[in-house]
């Protein structure tokens, strides 16, 4: 396991694009500037408030643990960026079973009305502990990597940034 922890929200910005993970971890925020953010937020804060029992540890923050059923939830607005939703709950996964806990993760799209069990294979796990090393070697970098000119740019809140 790394050492700072890399978080969930890293694996998932390393997924979208590189350069998104290493303005993020560079502690470059501009999320407050960003109305889809603050969608996002408010779906956050209202879904499954009386089941919620966040849990944060080194870094590592779920949205819901149900311990006695062995899963752990994310919660998300819609499934653009599917793909690192899949990757962000793998990686909360492989972190527990790394601390010796067996568990399942469940991806929650409460405006969708829907939901998607996820578990990691062996496959899973190598791409993580491949991606875990990637990660380390972007943030190290001394500048940011290029932008990405992907559609899901206008959505980002670092367009600005990128392309003003
Ligand atoms: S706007 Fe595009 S290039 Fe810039 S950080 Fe976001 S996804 Fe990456």
């Amino acid at each position: 396991m790394q050492n700072p922890i890399i978080t969930g929200t890293q694996v998932a910005y390393y997924i979208v694009c590189q350069r998104k993970l290493w303005l993020f971890s560079k502690n470059i925020s501009m999320e407050h500037t960003s109305e889809l953010v603050e969608i996002g937020k408010l779906i956050h804060e209202n879904s499954y408030q009386r089941k919620r029992k966040e849990i944060n540890l080194e870094g590592i923050k779920i949205d819901l643990l149900e311990a006695k059923r062995g899963l752990i939830h994310e919660v998300k607005k819609s499934k653009s960026l599917e793909e690192s939703h899949l990757w962000q709950i793998k990686y909360y996964i492989y972190y527990f079973k790394n601390i010796g806990i067996q568990i399942e993760g469940i991806i929650d799209y409460p405006k969708l009305r829907k939901r998607e069990r996820v578990s990691l294979s062996l496959e899973d796990t190598c791409f993580i502990e491949k991606t875990l090393m990637d990660i380390d070697r972007i943030i190290r970098k001394p500048e940011a990597p290029t932008i990405i000119n992907k559609p899901y740019c206008k959505k980002c809140s670092y367009y600005e940034f990128c392309y003003c």
